[in-house]
C-alpha cells in the first residue's frame, strides 16, 4: 500500500471483509501477481463471523449449476492444495450420503451429479446401515453415497489463505472497520477516519455487504439479492461408538443432516454435529458475527436429532450455536462488477456454500478483476447484474 498522506493511502484493490470469501480473493489475486492488495477486517481476527460457524461440509451435488461448478473446482484444490495454501489435503473425503424419496428411480439432481462427473453409488438398506449405523432413515428413503465429498478442515483452510495472501504481499489490517465506500467505490473510508483509495473495492463483507453497497449507490435490488438468514447447529454428547471417519448423512426430504465431530476444535470430539436446515430471516439488530440462538429452533433441532439419531434421544446437546447465511434470490453467489458503480466488485451471497466454493470463488474473482479469460456462462450466471433493479433497467 502506498502512503499518500498520514491518513490517506493508495492500493490497487481494497477488500472489505476477512471471512473465507475475502481471504480467498486476497490469496488468489496475490498469487496471480496483483500487487497493492489491502484486506480490511472489522473484527480483531479474520474469519470469525459466518466463516467460523459453518458445518464445514463440502457438497457438490444439488444447488444451482454455478455453485456446483465452483464446488467441484474447490474440491479439487482442497484435495490437492498448492504449497502456498497447505502442505496436506484440506478436504477429508469421508463421503456424503444423500437420502431422498423412493418414488422415482433416481431424483434429477442425482442424475445431474453423475452426468457432471461425480462418483455416485446407490446404497441399499443393508449398505446404508453398515455405513451409518446410528442414522435412522425414513422407511421409504433411498440412499446414495458421493464418496469424493466430505469435510473441510476450515481452521487450516482459512489459516492457509491468510498466510498465503500475506506471503504474496497482501496487507491485512484487522480491527479495521470500514465506515463507507468512497464515491464510485474507488476505495474506502475507515471508521477511524483513514482513507484508502483504490481502483476497485471488493465487497466481501458477508451479511454487511448489502448496506455498504447500497450506501455507495448500487442499484441492485438488494433485498432480493442478499438476505441475511439464521441457521442453528448443535453437537450431541460424545459417544465412543461413533466412527470419526464416517460419512456425512443428509436427508434431503426432511432437511436434516449429521456428521461426526472429529476434534475439539470442531465442536466437542466424538459426538454428532446436527442441523435441521432452519432458515429464518434475521432482524437487522441480530445481524452480527454471533447472532443469538432461538430456543424454539434449538428445541426443534433436538426433536429432529432424536428422530434421525435415536441414540441421542433425551441427551441434551453439549454445544449449540447460530450463524448467518446470506442468501441470494436465486441461491447462487454474486461475483462480479456492479453494473452501475464503476469500482465496485461484489463477492457476496455465498449462502450455505461459502466453504464448498471457497477457493474457486477467489480464483474466479481474481481472474475477472485481472481481465483474464473466464467461462462466460459461469460469469454470467454469477453476475450481480442479474439483480439489477427494474427501475434502473
Ligand atoms: C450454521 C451454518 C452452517 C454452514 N455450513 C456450511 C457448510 O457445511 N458448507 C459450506 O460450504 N458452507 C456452509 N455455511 C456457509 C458459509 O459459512 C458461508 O457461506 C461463508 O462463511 C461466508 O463467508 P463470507 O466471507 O462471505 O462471510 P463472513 O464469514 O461473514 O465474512 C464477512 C467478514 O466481513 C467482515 N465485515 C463486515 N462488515 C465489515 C466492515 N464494515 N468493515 C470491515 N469488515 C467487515 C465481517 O467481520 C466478517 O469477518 C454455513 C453457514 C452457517 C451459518
Amino acid at each position: 500500500m502506498e502512503r499518500v498522506g498520514t491518513n490517506r493511502k493508495e492500493a490497487s484493490v481494497v477488500i472489505v471483509g476477512g471471512g473465507v470469501a475475502g481471504l480467498a480473493c486476497a490469496w488468489a489475486l496475490a498469487r496471480a501477481g496483483t500487487r497493492g492488495v489491502v484486506l480490511l477486517e472489522s473484527e480483531a481476527h479474520t474469519a470469525r463471523a459466518s466463516s467460523a460457524r459453518s458445518a464445514a461440509i463440502l457438497r457438490v451435488a444439488g444447488g444451482p449449476w454455478s455453485t456446483r461448478v465452483l464446488a467441484r473446482r474447490t474440491a479439487q484444490r482442497l484435495g490437492a492444495p498448492p504449497p502456498d495454501l497447505a502442505t496436506a489435503p484440506l478436504l477429508e473425503a469421508c463421503g456424503v450420503v444423500l437420502l431422498d424419496d423412493a418414488d422415482t428411480p433416481e431424483p434429477g439432481w442425482i442424475e445431474e451429479a453423475r452426468r457432471e462427473g461425480s462418483r455416485v453409488e446407490s446404497l441399499d438398506r443393508a449398505q446404508l446401515a453398515t455405513l451409518a449405523p446410528w442414522f435412522h432413515p425414513r422407511p421409504d428413503a433411498r440412499a446414495w453415497l458421493l464418496p469424493d465429498e466430505g469435510r473441510i478442515d476450515v481452521p487450516r483452510l482459512v489459516a492457509g489463505l491468510l498466510d498465503g495472501a500475506r506471503a504474496a504481499g497482501v496487507e491485512v489490517l484487522t480491527a479495521a472497520p470500514v465506515d463507507a465506500l468512497l464515491p464510485d467505490a474507488r476505495g474506502v473510508r475507515l471508521v477511524d477516519g483513514r482513507v484508502i483509495e483504490a481502483r476497485h473495492t471488493l465487497l466481501a463483507a458477508g451479511a454487511h455487504a448489502a448496506e455498504l453497497g447500497r450506501a455507495c449507490g448500487s442499484h441492485l435490488a438488494l433485498p432480493r439479492a442478499l438476505r441475511a438468514t439464521r441457521r442453528h447447529l448443535a453437537v450431541t454428547p460424545p459417544d465412543t461408538r461413533i466412527d470419526p471417519a464416517g460419512p456425512v448423512v443428509w436427508d434431503e426430504r426432511s432437511d436434516f443432516y449429521a456428521r461426526p465431530v472429529v476434534s475439539p476444535a470442531d465442536g466437542a470430539a466424538g459426538g454428532w454435529l446436527v442441523c435441521d436446515c432452519d432458515t429464518d430471516d434475521l432482524r437487522n439488530e441480530d445481524v452480527r458475527p454471533d447472532p443469538p440462538t432461538d430456543p424454539t429452533r434449538l428445541a426443534e433441532l433436538e426433536r429432529a436429532s432424536a428422530l434421525h439419531l435415536p441414540d441421542t434421544a433425551g441427551t441434551p446437546s453439549v454445544r449449540a450455536w447460530a450463524g448467518v447465511r446470506t442468501l441470494s434470490g436465486d441461491g447462487a453467489s454474486l461475483i462480479g462488477l456492479d453494473p452501475d458503480v464503476d469500482g465496485l466488485f461484489w463477492v457476496a451471497g455465498l449462502g450455505g456454500h461459502g466453504m464448498s466454493t471457497s477457493t474457486a470463488t477467489g480464483e474466479l474473482a481474481a481472474s475477472l478483476l485481472r481481465g483474464e479469460p473466464v467461462d462466460p456462462q459461469l460469469s454470467l450466471a454469477l453476475s450481480p447484474a442479474r439483480f439489477r433493479s427494474a427501475v434502473v433497467r
